[in-house]
């Protein structure tokens, strides 16, 4: 079981409360992106194309746990830019850790081996390591040769020190679902707990917008890989709900939960969710209760039309295997179906136009920086402290 079960347990017990109390809108998943540094620069990234004053910015210890604590969700994930590039982060992850709450560390895993000293294996605690393929596919995707065979070796590492590891993918439309069974062959042969699969979104500020996929093509993707899994010579064990790669796999029509992985940013509560920053909110509250959430999501809105990321749906499937608990048993017992029908799609013919307002959030942030660094006003509230670029540290 990929999942550890006091994981899951505990997680879906926080669900059941959750539905018991009549909630609505709960998260499920702290997205919690403490810098937008990286030391690479993928080709299908959205997250790190900012000026370098943005870049050089840093979320404080204390706003990391901040928000921890204002959100209240029972996992949290960091991400970023590279987490392992913020000086603090073993605090951050402690702190975590102390409020008994899962953390997973998004890492590159360039740094991994230099800085894995710093943290303690713990229940609690899992490396996320990203790998997109093969050597070939994956050193492609980060636009780097040899970072694969570093990563691999990294995960030898920080599992022989006892540390839960999983890999996450993001797959494109060049991913070949022969070639990607046998890279999940290997991962799970090199020791992984799990794997976390996803296709990529369409982030507009990425260099490369030829590769990402469309709803059809990628069913048909992860329905070419999953039907490979009977030939796997090893159990694929994936760190993710059943009903997720379900709903890959074109057999569930599901629509996103945007507020299940609210994320965290240097700009604030970003609105509505992981993938799109269409404006920040100061406070977890006002992103739940001020944003405008039917006015997103397939069907909704043209840039949500080709979205099946796991940072919108996998709330969603974990909200329907508690409430429907046989739909998850049936995936449990019969597999994931690869061939027949598939389920319906969401209608587009409604969907409002994309509005592009990326850049004022941005030009906002800037001039902040630019007057703290002026000495003309007092550091914003989300703001604590500037550091020289860490890149390559
Ligand atoms: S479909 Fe949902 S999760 Fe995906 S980009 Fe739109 S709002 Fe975000």
């Amino acid at each position: 079981m990929a999942v550890p079960l006091h994981q899951a347990i505990r997680v879906g017990a926080y669900v059941m409360k959750q539905h018991l109390l009549g909630r609505k809108r709960y998260p499920l998943v702290l997205m919690l992106e403490p810098l937008f540094r990286c030391n690479l620069a993928c080709a299908g990234c959205g997250k790190i194309d900012y000026p370098a004053e943005i870049l050089n910015q840093r979320l404080s210890v204390a706003e990391c746990l901040e928000a921890v604590d204002e959100c209240g969700a029972p996992v949290v994930v960091i991400a970023g830019g590279e987490p392992l590039l913020h000086k603090e982060l073993d605090q951050v992850v402690e702190g975590i850790i102390a409020r008994k709450k899962f953390v997973i560390v998004c890492t590159n895993a360039l740094l991994l081996e230099k800085k894995m000293h710093l943290f303690k294996p713990s229940k609690w605690f899992s490396w996320s390591v990203h790998l997109d393929g093969d050597r070939e596919d994956h050193d492609k995707s980060v636009c780097q040769d040899g970072v694969y065979e570093r990563a691999v070796e990294a995960i030898r590492r920080v599992k022989q020190a006892g540390f839960r590891t999983i890999i996450n993918s993001t797959l494109f439309d060049t991913a070949d679902p022969e070639r990607m069974a046998r890279f999940f062959d290997d991962v799970m042969e090199i020791g992984v707990d799990g794997i976390s699969v996803s296709p990529g979104y369409a982030y507009e500020r990425a260099p490369d917008q030829q590769h990402f996929l469309n709803r059809r093509r990628t069913k048909d993707l992860f329905r070419g890989i999953f039907a490979r899994a009977d030939k796997s010579k090893k159990k694929w064990e994936f760190n993710q709900s059943s009903l997720f790669l379900d709903f890959l796999a074109g057999n569930q029509t599901f629509k996103c939960t945007p507020w299940g992985n609210p994320t965290r940013t240097y700009f604030g509560w970003q609105r509505p969710c992981y993938l799109l920053g269409e404006g920040y909110a100061k406070s977890f509250k006002e992103l739940m209760e001020e944003t405008d959430w039917d006015a997103y999501g397939t069907g909704n809105y043209e840039k949500c039309a080709d979205c099946m990321v796991h940072s919108g749906y996998e709330a969603t499937a974990v909200a329907e295997a508690v409430s429907k608990p046989w739909k998850a048993a049936k995936v449990a017992l019969t597999g994931i179906r690869t061939t027949g029908d598939m389920a319906p799609d969401i209608p587009l013919t409604n969907q409002r136009p994309a509005q592009y307002v990326f850049s004022r959030h941005v030009e906002t942030a800037l001039e902040k920086i630019r007057a703290e660094q002026a000495g003309a006003s007092k550091p914003p509230k989300t703001v604590v402290r500037h550091v020289a670029a860490e890149a390559g540290d």
